[in-house]
């Protein structure tokens, strides 16, 4: 390394450091006006974060940092293409080209204009009040076609949006996905769905909220969530935040009348977090020090909650001491029935609290709405009609009123319409990739599992994903850690042994076993 180069790097990873701080100075904020902040708070909050979003953003798209990039270029060509450095100036070089095509100006009103819609959103939702909604939508559909101007021209007008999310997916990519999980998943609905219905009374009753939070913990923590690194607080719409290396929180949200909800959302998002305090040390401060996209940040949420959070095994470990937590409510209650309600299989109408099976066919029909409103096929006004049509043809229900319609998810109205959830889909298919590939390696890990220990799996994790934080793009990733590209195989195979053994379906055949 020359000294020219060595005090170009200097300089680049100093200026991310401060982009770095004004992100996590931003998150905080935003953690803020999520738990605690009292409603007063609110207007000006919307201006602090909009000033945060426009002082991060030109510094994003400083010309200074452009020309340290093209400068640095030659030298990032000299090294192995895997090495630290390598990723820092390539992935700061994407970031760059992409921040420059959008004026300081618009983020600066998307930021205001996303405070205020949430703050409306979160009154709006409880008085079931979508008339008083409706012009804010509408300016978050038209903020959203002007954002996705700026990269044109692309194939999709929905492309710049999934890009962001999933960098490398496309409105292509995502539809076949999508069309390839709905050709087996109907047929599996209806199959489960013509069984006896599940009992889940067991999981209703009145469940203290206190123990409910503490219990949750105590898995997160046993999984190895690290409260040294972060901390739990309460939320409406539970979610994980990043400041720093050091402080990485989760949120969850009590019930006090369901024991699975404080449970769940905090597996999940402690999936999230220990994804993120897993990032390698030296990656923090740059745009490498966190997670690498959304769909693979969400295959470890739904990793932690599902595919160990909701297993046999684990509540082989963890059923007595929930029993114990909870005796007058579950202490007739065998492990079985409890493990069968916990994964109950129902067609319903909320997205957040739907099971396994069910879950993509919610992502389905949002990704297509979205799609038709970019494209200016469906009208906002026209927008609760067509979630209830869509409700009663894809899973034969319909919402009774917008609460539990168009205005149950908080995307929309904190954020663009465009990308915001087609992801989760991502993450489930890619939760059974990876835990299939870490179960290669190692097949004693269900054993420990229902010994209540997590560290083989969590060791492998770390290794081949999480350490690595934004190095390698999803694609990549999946491909080093799993042997193969993404393929909803390992996802169906783990859908149908599950469902298929709780529901009595016939099993396929298994290639091997003919
Ligand atoms: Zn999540």
């Amino acid at each position: 390394m020359r000294r020219a180069d060595e005090d170009l790097l200097a300089e680049l990873k100093a200026r991310l450091l401060e982009i770095g701080d004004l992100g996590g100075t931003a998150a905080v904020l935003s953690w803020d006006q999520s738990t605690y902040m009292p409603k007063g708070g609110a207007g000006a909050r919307g201006r602090q974060s909009a000033l945060m979003s426009r002082l991060m953003h030109e510094r994003r798209t400083d010309p200074g940092l452009g020309r340290l990039i093209e400068q640095l270029t030659p030298y990032a060509l000299s090294l192995p293409p895997d090495s630290d450095d390598a990723a820092l100036i390539s992935v700061t070089g994407r970031d760059f080209a992409k921040a420059v095509r959008v004026p300081t100006s618009f983020v600066e009103r998307l930021s205001a204009h996303s405070s205020a819609s949430y703050d409306a959103w979160t009154r709006a939702r409880q008085d079931n009040d979508f008339a008083g909604m409706r012009p804010l939508l509408e300016r978050t559909l038209d903020l959203s076609c002007e954002y996705a101007e700026f990269f044109a021209p692309y194939q999709h007008v929905i492309d710049p949006f999934i890009d962001d999310m999933d960098e490398g997916m496309t409105c292509a990519s995502v539809r076949s996905l999508l069309a390839e999980l709905r050709a087996e998943l109907v047929p599996m609905v209806r199959a489960i769905c013509d069984r006896p219905a599940t009992d889940d009374s067991c999981l209703h009753g009145a469940f203290a909220e206190g123990p409910q939070l503490d219990f949750g913990l105590s898995v997160a923590t046993a999984y190895g969530y690290d409260l040294d690194r972060g901390r739990l607080d309460r939320t409406f719409h539970p979610f994980c935040t990043r400041f720093s290396a050091g402080d990485i929180r989760i949120t969850t949200r009590v019930y006090p009348d369901d024991v699975t909800q404080a449970l769940f959302s905090t597996l999940h998002e402690a999936g999230h977090g220990i994804y993120e305090q897993g990032v390698g040390a030296a990656l923090d401060g740059t745009p490498l020090g966190s997670g690498t996209s959304a769909g693979v940040h969400e295959s470890q949420s739904r990793l932690w909650e599902n595919v160990v959070g909701r297993s046999l095994g684990l509540w082989q470990h963890y059923y007595p001491k929930l029993r114990a937590t909870f005796p007058d409510q579950l202490g007739n209650v065998p492990l079985e029935a409890f493990h069968r309600a916990i994964n109950k299989v129902e067609r319903s109408l909320i997205r957040t609290e739907a099971d396994e099976v069910t879950y993509n066919l919610h992502i389905i029909l949002r990704f297509d709405l979205e799609l038709e409103m970019l494209e200016r096929r469906l009208a906002v006004k026209d927008l609760p009609e067509a979630w209830r049509a869509r409700y009663q043809s894809d899973l034969g229900i319909s919402p009774p009123d917008d609460r539990d319609g168009c205005l149950q998810d908080v995307h929309w109205f904190s954020g663009c319409i465009g990308g915001a959830f087609h992801s989760y889909t991502i993450g489930n298919v890619l939760s059974a990739q990876f835990y299939a590939a870490a179960l290669r390696a190692h097949p004693e890990i269900p054993a420990e599992i229902a010994a209540g220990r997590f560290g083989t799996l969590k060791a492998w994790l770390e290794q081949n994903l999480y350490r690595h934080g934004r190095k390698f793009k999803a694609d990549e990733i999946v491909r080093r850690a799993t042997g193969e590209a993404m393929t909803i195989r390992p996802y169906m195979d783990y859908l149908g042994g599950k469902y298929g053994a709780l529901y009595g379906l016939p099993q396929p055949q298994s290639p091997a076993a003919q």
